[in-house]
């Protein structure tokens, strides 16, 4: 099996969470973790990776999750530009900090590569209210801000995907979810298309949920096993369900400036 780089993976590592915002786009919470399998199946097919970014759910109810995830990178080598993951804020993880600071010892750049955002949007206020979270809340952000690794809260400034609970609130403050366009190319050091021997490379993002299925980063988990079920790492390669489902690109240099130009135009439905 060929190795890939890509330059997005998104790994929804848990179903899992505290609290029921009124827009999640996860749906109910239950309790399935990524399996080592499905961990082991992703990683074992990438040799690199731009961002690594890890979803939940809760991301600080399944750390043993990502503890497995950062000790697989490191035994394997794996390249990694970025390490980043969104918590909802409620929980204090010294773990979590002691993981980043693995992770970016690892990654051996001055600069802090490894980051997390605490969600905060009015939904989530709504949800820290009822639960009268709000003071835990305030006090938890202040710690993780001494961190170096914190990058800031996560506010919701465009409109929310129709999905999971989000569907049930006002239309005209949510939009229908639209379909990742995946690219692929192969690439040689002369940045040659090179199918044989090339740098296997495919984005702008793959997701896969927590039972390994590779799937639209911002679908509900029902839609996750449904219609935005593209395959599963456990019985397909990321290569051919790229290749299968996406566009292959025979100039890796038109498809570089093709990649940024998606990823510029996926950024403005971000949540
Ligand atoms: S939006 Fe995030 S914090 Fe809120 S219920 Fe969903 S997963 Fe949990």
């Amino acid at each position: 099996m060929k190795k890939c780089y890509i330059q997005n993976l998104a790994l929804n590592i848990t179903d899992n969470c505290n609290l029921e915002c009124s827009h999640c786009l996860r749906g109910k919470s239950c309790n399935n973790n990524m399996s080592d399998d499905v961990i082991e199946a992703t990683l074992s097919q990438v040799k690199g990776i731009g961002n690594l970014s890890i979803n939940g759910g809760e991301p600080t109810l399944a750390i043993g999750q990502i503890e497995k995830i950062i000790d697989y990178v490191i035994k394997n080598n794996i390249l990694i530009e970025e390490f980043t993951t969104t918590i909802n804020g409620t929980i204090y993880s010294e773990e979590l900090l002691r993981l980043l600071e693995v992770m970016n010892n690892y990654i051996g750049e001055e600069e802090v590569l490894s980051m997390f955002a605490v969600s905060l949007d009015k939904y989530h206020l709504k949800e820290l209210e009822r639960l009268e979270l709000l003071d835990r809340f305030r006090e938890n952000v202040i710690k993780y801000n001494e961190s170096k690794y914190f990058y800031g809260l996560r506010d919701i400034y465009v409109k929310l995907f129709r999905e999971g609970r989000a569907a049930e609130l006002d239309n005209s403050i949510t939009v229908p979810l639209r379909p990742m366009d995946v690219f692929i190319t192969y690439a040689n050091n002369k940045r040659k298309f090179d199918r044989e021997n090339g740098l296997c490379n495919i984005g702008p993002l793959v997701t896969i949920g927590t039972n390994g299925n590779i799937t639209e980063c911002d679908a509900s988990i029902d839609h996750q096993n449904t219609i935005y079920n593209y395959g599963n790492v456990l019985n397909e390669s990321i290569e051919e369900n790229v290749l299968r489902r996406g566009k292959l690109f025979t100039n890796p240099k038109k498809f570089e400036k093709k990649a940024v130009k998606v990823i510029k135009k996926y950024s403005t439905y971000e949540k």
